[in-house]
């Protein structure tokens, strides 16, 4: 029996020519209509879908450079930033270190003052002594003071009770 499996049902057949394949025009058409439409889901194969397999890759693509660009942008944004904040941070800390001796100067004037206080107190004390000396002094020599040391007297209110007060000491 010279007999050939159709390749499309797979039934054994009797061929009327040697390159025969199929046992029917039918199962012939089946199988060609199958591997067009093989041909026609495989990528790469049919132009129309190579073109439509393309666009979203390429959309892809623009989207990822598009991001890319975004990412380089906000990039650029936070170096700037870190650059503000670093001109911040040093301007601050020069702040700081003026501020520190503006404190010190501050201290330095106020131990000034306490000192001058202390100093004109002293002054005022001594000469407040030696005005009532100088008062008791006239009164027991019975040498009278001068109109100027008078009128100093007593613009400075040292009367005879600052002599006094002097004299109880
Ligand atoms: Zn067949």
């Amino acid at each position: 029996m010279s007999g050939k499996i159709c390749q499309e049902c797979r039934k054994a057949f009797k061929p009327s020519r040697k390159s025969q394949r199929f046992c029917s025009v039918r199962c012939g058409n089946r199988q060609r209509d199958r591997q067009r439409r093989h041909r026609a889901s495989s990528p790469g194969t049919a132009i129309p879908k190579a073109a439509a397999a393309e666009a979203p890759a390429l959309k892809t693509h623009d989207s990822t450079v598009a991001r890319f660009a975004a990412v380089q942008v906000e990039s650029r944004k936070l170096d700037s930033l870190q650059t503000k904040l670093r001109t911040q941070s040093e301007n601050l800390d020069h702040l700081e270190a003026e501020i520190s001796e503006q404190r010190a100067t501050i201290s330095d004037l106020r131990g000034e003052l306490v000192r001058l206080r202390v100093n004109q107190e002293t002054d005022a004390h001594d000469l407040i002594h030696l005005a009532g000396r100088l008062l008791a002094l006239g009164q027991t020599t019975g040498v009278e003071l001068d109109n100027a040391t008078k009128d100093l007297f007593r613009r400075r209110g040292w009367t005879t009770a600052a002599r006094q007060t002097e004299a109880r000491r």
